[in-house]
């Protein structure tokens, strides 16, 4: 495949990759847990035992890294096996700084497992360039973690300046790119030394599986810890969720493109709706987050927004109730739309406002989307 194609055109032809042996055009599954070594004892191959890697990886990873602008991809079992490999990688005693609002599983892993395990865990509102920098220990801070639109609130932290902050102080910054993907936004290229993607999302994009994925700047130290560390704790993908993967991130650009304008248009519509107190989408000029998303997202705002609705908790669950079209479940990034109460599923201690309903647009006619939120809001 040429160099100058664009990134769409890797996506949708997954690089270009042909079966050599077969000439298929779409790569095997390989499900062998072990490989051959050679007569003389050598592994030539580079290939040992399935949980180090495996061939279907490849493609995946090569993919991603392409997507990227990465040096290298590596694919997890899931986007937390993948976010807590970046931060296991660290040593007890390190510091790190994470968003007050951000994925509500990874927060948790941090304020709980990643603190007794002895690292020290700083959360400050990251879209605040100042909160970040006073909480920078210059020496001690190893990683600062942004997420970009951030769960449930959709708050844009800017990545660029992130980035010359925890550089300043000798940090890694790495950010949670999984609403954004790397069709609107390219941190590596914004200074991000490392890319967190949930794949179970936009990038798989169905809704049958279950990945994550890391991508480096650099095939440094700190990456080759990050690969050892994948294969010491196991969090491996199964081969064929890696398969399925690759075929998901064929239409990735075209999906998260078609989200993204319904998300739009819905955030548009119901900006004026009487039962609505506001809608959180960095793609409304209203929004406090619209200019930094605009100079670092590319090509939309994304498929994810929430709204606050007015009355409170309750009418936020009751408008949740009438939905048809939206599914009520948790997770996002799928062909079918998705709401749900936030509150409710993140439980107790939960930042999120208890009117707030999340919404993940899907690839349905946005005429049905909305026709179905303004019956389920009622009141018109
Ligand atoms: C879903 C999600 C995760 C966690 O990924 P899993 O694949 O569910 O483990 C992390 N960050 C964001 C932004 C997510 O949406």
């Amino acid at each position: 495949m040429s160099d100058t194609a664009h990134k769409q055109t890797l996506a949708a032809q997954a690089m270009g990759f042909v079966d050599a042996e077969s000439k298929a055009i779409v790569p095997p599954l390989h499900t062998a847990t072990t490989f051959i070594r050679d007569p003389d004892n050598q592994y030539r191959s580079g290939r040992v035992y399935g949980r180090a890697d495996n061939p279907t990886y490849d493609h995946a990873e090569a993919v991603l890294a392409a997507l990227e602008d990465g040096a290298e991809a590596l694919v997890f079992a899931s986007g937390m096996a993948a976010a807590t490999a970046a931060f296991q990688t660290l040593a007890p005693g390190d510091h790190v700084v994470a968003p007050k609002v951000m994925y509500w599983a990874l927060r948790n892993w941090l304020t709980g497992f990643a603190r007794q395990w002895g690292l020290a865990v700083d959360l400050v509102d990251t879209d605040r360039l100042d909160e970040l920098r006073a909480a920078m220990r210059p020496g001690k801070t190893r990683l600062v973690w942004i997420e970009t639109p951030a769960n449930p609130t959709w708050v844009v932290t800017d990545i660029a300046a992130a980035a010359e902050i925890a550089h300043a102080a000798g940090a890694r910054l790495a950010v949670d790119s999984t609403v954004a993907t790397p069709v609107l936004t390219r941190p590596l290229a914004l200074g991000a030394d490392l890319v967190m993607h949930s794949a179970t999302k936009y990038l798989n994009g169905h809704s049958d599986v279950v990945a994550g994925a890391l991508v480096t700047r650099a095939k440094d130290e700190y990456w080759a810890r990050v690969r050892t560390l994948r294969a010491q704790l196991g969090g491996i993908l199964g081969p064929f969720e890696a398969w399925l993967l690759l075929r998901g991130m064929r239409t990735l650009y075209p999906r998260v493109d078609a989200a993204a304008r319904a998300a739009m248009a819905i955030a548009a519509h119901l900006e004026k709706h009487p039962r609505i107190e506001r809608v959180l989408y960095p793609g409304l000029a209203s929004d406090p987050g619209h200019a930094v998303a605009r100079r670092q997202m590319q090509g939309g705002f994304g498929g994810m927004l929430s709204i606050r609705v007015r009355g409170g908790e309750g009418a936020a669950v009751g408008a949740a109730a009438r939905v048809k079209v939206w599914k009520r479940a948790t997770s996002l990034g799928g062909v079918e739309s998705l709401l749900e109460h936030r509150a409710s599923v993140e439980g107790a201690g939960s930042p999120a406002p208890p009117d707030l309903l999340r919404l993940s647009a899907g690839l349905e006619h946005v005429g049905d989307l909305v026709a179905d939120l303004e019956q389920a809001l009622g009141g018109r």
